[in-house]
């Protein structure tokens, strides 16, 4: 079905995964982009406009307390799996996942960098405590009852479309210890990833063979910067992803298949 995709399988040992949207999609939750790379949805919330505006942080609570739930529900799906399943036989030297959704982990990925951070955990920006998402949840519920009868369409990142006075009234909780603004523990637009993590998955690049890309369009450049060195280091780069890449100039190929389909065609093939 794709000899490329094999071939490139039976010659590399050591392949650097990086994945984005397009894997989990088939989990129910949303791209933020179409096949030209364009935005689908508005666009997402900005790192500065989050600390500086409290109307912003409101705006955001509200919806990402309504696409929580959908959020919690969606399961890994066959690519997860197929990705785990080859981390398992030995062939991936490392995952690095554009997505905030841990549905690598819960699929069985362990050598795993979650580029952007989780949605699972909520930080202080004062004091840098961490405290459990649920908890966030809860204590938004307990300041606010109306968001009980809410519900909304699912948009990117757990968040959700949500045209509704409550975005206007939210009462936003702060930290328990320090009364400090929340934040979800995840990298918005225009904010820095923590340096350490970047290097972790530079150095898991140059101990690999080759790069796959799984199911993103490269766009943004914390993902399209690891294509951008692999290829500059004479190791091919192959995209499974339906549509343009920023990085379709610097691809060996690209496979415009379902990322599961794609990926079980592989395993089938290292299991006969
Ligand atoms: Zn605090």
């Amino acid at each position: 079905m794709n000899p490329g995709l094999r071939e490139f399988f039976a010659t590399h040992e050591r392949i650097f995964v990086l994945t984005g949207a397009g894997i989990s999609t088939a989990s129910g939750i949303p791209d933020y982009r179409d096949e030209s790379g364009d935005w689908k949805h508005r666009k997402p919330m900005e790192y500065r406009d989050f600390v500086d505006r409290p109307g912003a942080r409101r705006r955001y609570w509200a919806r990402s307390y309504v696409g929580w739930q959908r959020f919690v529900e969606a399961q890994p799906n066959p690519a997860h799996a197929a990705v785990a399943r080859l981390e398992q036989l030995g062939r991936l030297s490392h995952t690095v996942t554009q997505n905030v959704d841990g549905l690598h982990q819960r699929a069985g990925s362990r050598k795993l960098t979650e580029l952007h951070g989780s949605l699972s955990s909520v930080g202080c920006l004062d004091c840098g405590g961490v405290a459990p998402r649920t908890e966030m949840q809860r204590r938004l519920l307990a300041l606010n009852p109306m968001l009980a009868d809410l519900s909304a369409e699912p948009a990117p990142d757990g968040d959700a479309r949500l045209e509704h006075a409550v975005e206007a009234e939210l009462q936003v909780p702060g930290c328990d210890a320090c009364g400090g603004v929340l934040k979800p523990e995840v990298v918005f637009f225009g904010e820095t990833i923590p340096r350490t993590r970047v290097e972790q998955c530079f150095e898991a690049l140059d101990r690999s063979d080759a790069m796959l890309v799984v199911g993103s369009s490269l766009m943004v450049y914390s993902g399209f910067r690891f294509a951008r060195q692999a290829h500059q280091a004479g190791k091919p780069v192959v995209a499974i992803n339906r549509g343009r890449t920023r990085a379709d100039d610097l691809l060996s190929f690209k496979v415009e298949q379902d990322c599961a389909a794609a990926l079980n065609d592989v395993l089938a093939q290292l299991a006969a």
